[in-house]
């Protein structure tokens, strides 16, 4: 596809919350903070290679609780399916998922469905999201601002092209519901495993909806991490608004989920941003920058850019210190989402009290909501997981 030009604000950024200032510069992935850990010696360091390191059985170090042999073992399993479909052209520096986006098993079918209709479309496809395991789906229009300047090669980290394909106009976002129980277990090498499980949906969710798409003679590209942010076009497809901890709080996991997308040109109408009042609620509420063991994120208003490289520019925002952030997941040898386990939206929202805390937090009274949620948010032993 041609090369997307820096553009700065559009119609619509303000009802999803989306400030875009002149300074904008779309996002380079070379500068995200894992694919940094492989060519940038001030985060990679010998922590950040045991961290990749320890998702192989050989490699896992020991710690107590949460950190045990099948806490290791349940987090490496939950990846599997993420992995092989990761690795299987690595050898041809694309590791699709990550930082590149995933190939297509299926040709673009010869014979093209007529769509007359894009409004029924769009529920034909969040139907069939459903019915493949995704828990929510929004649409949005194709925003080349979240497009990655370029895909990363993986065999010397240089950057290549985007290989999309021409005139591609919607993007389909799928969410993924984490596992409660092990969200509660963070910091472990168990709650790694509701966040590989999750990679391992995702995988074959995007990949079986696309593969749909295709059969009906369009274009389809399933992404996970790779190709662009995911976050703002979750936040323009309706499905949730941009909070403090830098997670999209959905109205029915709150912060407990993974997105994913898919790039197409079906014809399908686009949902809208739904802002609720959770920019309100973080504006007042600090728990998850005061949980942070490395004060990664911020307790001020929203900013410009951020502390170092891995920061998009020109975006006003809550920005975490992605180095600060990393080390801590380096140290800890797996990934780290207390801000998440934390965060008072971080409910159940299809339980009645939940529903009612929700109502408050969201309106004029959510001081009282936040009151209300002191004593939550406390840290299940994950050996309590295991004997429950
Ligand atoms: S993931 Fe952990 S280290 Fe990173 S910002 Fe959240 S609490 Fe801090
Ligand atoms: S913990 Fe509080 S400030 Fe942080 S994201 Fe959740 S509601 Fe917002």
């Amino acid at each position: 596809m041609s090369w997307p030009s820096n553009s700065a604000s559009k119609p619509g950024d303000a009802e999803a919350g989306i400030e875009v200032t002149e300074e904008f510069e779309r996002f380079a992935q070379r500068d995200d903070i894992f694919t940094r850990a492989f060519w940038d010696d001030s985060v990679r360091t010998p922590k950040t290679e045991a961290f990749f390191a320890s998702y192989r059985m050989e490699a896992t170090p020991r710690r107590g609780d949460g950190f045990t042999l099948r806490d290791f073992a349940l987090r490496n399993a939950s990846w599997l399916i993420s992995d092989v479909m990761t690795d299987r052209y690595a050898d041809q520096g694309r590791r699709e998922g990550f930082q590149a986006p995933i190939s297509a098993d299926t040709p673009v079918a010869e014979e093209k469905l007529a769509i007359d209709n894009p409004e029924r479309m769009s529920a034909e496809i969040k139907k069939v999201a459903k019915f493949f395991g995704a828990d929510l789906c929004g649409i949005t229009a194709f925003d080349d601002r979240w497009l990655y300047t370029a895909r990363v090669d993986v065999r010397d980290m240089s950057e290549v092209p985007h290989d999309l394909p021409e005139g591609l106009t919607s993007v389909i976002v799928l969410g993924h519901e984490m596992d409660k129980e092990l969200v509660a277990t963070y910091p472990s090498a168990l709650a790694g495993a509701a966040t590989g499980r999750e990679y391992s949906h995702e995988a074959a969710i995007v990949m079986q909806v696309a593969a749909y798409i295709r059969n009906l003679g369009y274009e389809a590209v399933p992404s996970m991490n790779d190709t662009g942010l995911v976050i703002p076009y979750a936040v323009q497809a309706g499905l949730g608004e941009y909070a403090r901890n830098q997670m999209v709080i959905t109205p029915e996991f709150g912060p407990r989920l993974r997105f994913s997308k898919i790039f197409t040109n079906l014809p399908l109408t686009h949902d809208r941003p739904r802002p609720r009042g959770v920019k309100a609620f973080c504006d007042i509420c600090t728990k998850c920058a005061d949980a942070c063991p490395v004060n990664a994120l911020p307790d001020g208003p929203p900013e410009v850019g951020g502390k170092n490289r891995s920061a998009i520019k020109g975006v006003r925002k809550w920005t975490s210190d992605a180095e600060a952030c990393f080390s801590f997941w380096a140290k800890l040898a797996s990934d780290c989402a207390i801000c998440m386990r934390v965060c008072p939206f971080n409910r159940d929202f299809s339980k009645p009290q939940h529903k009612l805390w929700l109502k408050l937090a969201l309106s004029p009274v959510r001081r009282l909501a936040l009151w209300l949620d002191r004593t939550r948010g406390k840290r299940t032993k994950p050996a309590d997981w295991w004997s429950s």
